[in-house]
This record gives structure tokens, C-alpha cells and sequence, in this order.
């Protein structure tokens, strides 16, 4: 299986900052944080929702849901070929199988999706008062 994920360090002392797995191309966060080791502080490439564009949001909105979907699509995938590749089941199986797969991933998709957008309006909440906290006005954006 396809695993990914990229580590964040301090530039200075190469201290661990942040392990991230499957890290889509936005990411919401403070631009600049503090070494907790060294105190020196250091950019991070992320943006504050207000700070990002219409389509940044809609991607950083889609981007979780598109990877998630596309690694449990691989998953009933896989499960459909053992399925198909195991003799010992006659055909009308393999295709309840299958069948039973693809719905019970539609419904974990589903969950899961809102799981992750109620998730990720908990972390817009906080970068926006990030944000607001930094500059000291309310972006209405
Ligand atoms: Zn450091």
C-alpha cells in the first residue's frame, strides 16, 4: 500500500516539529511558528484560512476527501481481486461480495467525510482566530 507523509523540523536546530500523513497540497496553519527547542522561529509554507484564496479553501476542503476516496477505492479493490482470484467461491459469491464491499465503502466514505469536514471546520475556527488574533481585525472573507 501507498503510504506518504512528510515531517516538519526546525531549520535551525532540526528539531521535530510536526509529523503529517497524507499531506494534500494546502495547508491550513500558522505561517510562522516558534522552535518550542531553540526559540527561533520559522516558516512553515501553511496559510491562515483568510489568507487563502476561493479556490485554495475549495481545495483544501476537497483535498482530504479526494485522497481518503481514492485509498478506499484501491482498498475494495484489492478485496474484489482476492475475492475473484480465490476458487473455492462460485461466481453468484464473488459478486455479492464485491457488491457488499462497494456498499459498505460507500457508507464508511460517507462517515467518514463527515467526520473530517466537522473536523476541518474545527480547525478553520481556530486559524481564523489565529488570524484575528495576529492582526488584530476580523477578516469577514
Ligand atoms: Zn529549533
Amino acid at each position: 500500500m501507498y503510504l506518504r507523509w512528510k515531517t516538519w523540523k526546525c531549520p535551525y536546530c532540526q528539531a521535530h516539529w510536526e509529523t503529517q500523513f497524507f499531506p494534500g497540497p494546502i495547508q491550513l496553519g500558522a505561517d510562522v511558528v516558534q522552535c518550542v527547542k531553540c526559540g527561533s522561529n520559522f516558516r512553515t509554507g501553511r496559510m491562515e484560512w483568510p489568507e487563502m484564496s476561493k479556490s485554495q479553501k475549495r481545495t483544501y476542503l476537497w483535498q482530504s476527501l479526494v485522497i481518503f476516496g481514492v485509498l478506499l477505492i484501491l482498498l475494495i479493490a484489492y478485496i474484489a481481486y482476492l475475492d475473484y482470484r480465490n476458487d473455492s467461491l462460485i461466481s453468484s459469491e464473488r459478486y455479492e461480495l464485491t457488491t457488499y464491499f462497494l456498499y459498505y465503502g460507500a457508507i464508511v466514505y460517507c462517515a467518514s467525510a463527515v467526520v473530517m469536514l466537522t473536523l476541518k471546520g474545527m480547525m478553520i475556527r481556530e486559524s481564523k482566530s489565529r488570524h484575528t488574533e495576529r492582526t488584530g481585525s476580523f477578516d469577514r472573507k
